[in-house]
């Protein structure tokens, strides 16, 4: 079912069946036939709901054709995708005609909805919601926005980091260390630490003091009924991922160079066998110049307060999870395409050259600078079979 229902979506998508027009999108063009009884009363159904009628109704013969429209985010999943350029064109010219970037992005997250559609309620969504009015009803926007962020972005660090640290302290744990001859030490973790504290009140509550004000410029809802599926909050940290993966990838090798190394970034590269708290454990300037790629996906992505600590959370799982010096079976982040995960980045903090990425392998791979890393590979493979 599930896999009947991705093939839909990806029909979807390829086939650009959704196109804009103004604040509206076409979710949906085809027949009765085309969505069988069940797929057609839910288009029904939601026009009903939501109050977006199907406004564009025309008979072909014995065939009823119609384009059902929704607005943005609010769209319902398309009950079956039917990919007929020339039969949409003839019905509506310029659906056809809107077809660019945006419909392509738009058509992938209506296919994300999609895949959404056919999967089970998520049954803590009652609690969510009561605990998420409870913040509206006693916390004022600002709080939210500041001390929320502030809050959240502390508590996920140290929960990520915590695994990490009590493997140093677990035997059996020691075989998934990835330089087992550079164990973590107390003077290490704790100059670490000492670090992360000034970064994170010094450094980075300033500019999380600026959240609220981006929302109210940028009109970022916080109210439960804009909150978007998990799904689209996925795909939408997916899509922030690439933007600060291609960010951090430029910056982070610049700041490689040898004319600069030394006066920013030798920082980050302290230890040579890094631990999960390691992740933020840079040279302030680095912080503002790297930190900047996960701002700018978010002015691209972001459609909630929500998202925004999704993002947080997202990134921080990731950073945490490259630095944690351990490379434990059965992660789930390598179910991500092109993950770059801990061994790749362990070896950036051992050998200083190649593995610039911090999420994906791609860049490194485009740009031939992962080759020190892939001969690595070859030499602990080869030694392996001996
Ligand atoms: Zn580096
Ligand atoms: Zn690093």
């Amino acid at each position: 079912m599930l896999m009947l229902g991705m093939m839909k979506a990806l029909a979807l998508t390829l086939g650009g069946a959704a196109a804009d027009e103004g604040r509206r999108t076409c979710v949906y063009f085809g027949s009765r036939r085309d969505c069988g009884s069940g797929g057609y009363s839910r288009i029904r159904e939601r026009e009903r709901e939501r109050d977006h009628p199907s406004d564009l109704w025309q008979s072909e013969g014995e065939e009823e054709q119609f384009c059902f429209y929704s607005s943005g985010e609010e769209a319902g999943s398309p009950p079956l995708p039917q990919v007929d350029g020339r039969a949409a064109e003839r019905l509506h010219p310029h659906i056809m005609a809107a077809n660019g970037t945006s419909d392509i992005l738009s058509s992938a997250f209506l296919a994300v909805e999609y895949v959404d559609a056919v999967l089970p309620e998520n049954p803590l969504q009652p609690s969510l919601k009561h605990a998420w009015g409870y913040m509206l009803d006693n916390y004022t926007k600002f709080q939210i926005a500041t001390w929320g962020s502030l809050i959240v972005h502390e508590f996920i660090y140290f929960l990520f980091c915590l695994p990490g640290f009590l493997f140093q302290f677990l035997p059996f744990m020691q075989k998934y260390k990835i330089q087992q001859d550079k164990p973590e030490t107390w003077e290490k973790q704790w100059t670490c630490f000492k670090m992360l504290l000034f970064n994170h009140f010094v450094i980075q509550f300033p500019l999380i003091c600026g959240t609220y004000y981006f929302t109210e410029f940028f009109s970022i809802p916080y109210d439960w009924d804009s909150m978007p599926r998990w799904t689209s909050l996925l795909a939408r940290c997916f899509g922030c991922a690439v933007v600060e993966d291609t960010w951090h990838y430029f910056l982070h090798r610049i700041l490689h160079h040898r004319r600069i190394y030394k006066y920013i970034h030798k920082v980050h590269h302290e230890f040579t066998a890094p631990f999960g708290m390691q992740a933020e454990y840079a040279h302030p300037l680095e912080t503002i110049i790297l930190g900047a790629g996960f701002f700018i996906g978010i002015m691209i992505f972001c459609n909630h307060v929500f998202f925004l600590w999704a993002w947080v959370a997202f990134r921080l799982l990731e950073t945490i999870d490259v630095h944690s010096g351990y490379d434990i079976p059965l992660n789930p982040l390598h179910l991500i395409p092109f993950y770059a995960g801990a061994r790749f980045h362990d070896f950036h903090h051992m050998n200083f050259v190649g593995n610039y990425a911090s999420t994906f392998t791609w860049w490194d791979k485009l740009l031939n600078t992962d080759n020190q890393y892939n001969k690595y590979l070859e030499k602990q493979g080869g030694k392996k079979e001996q």
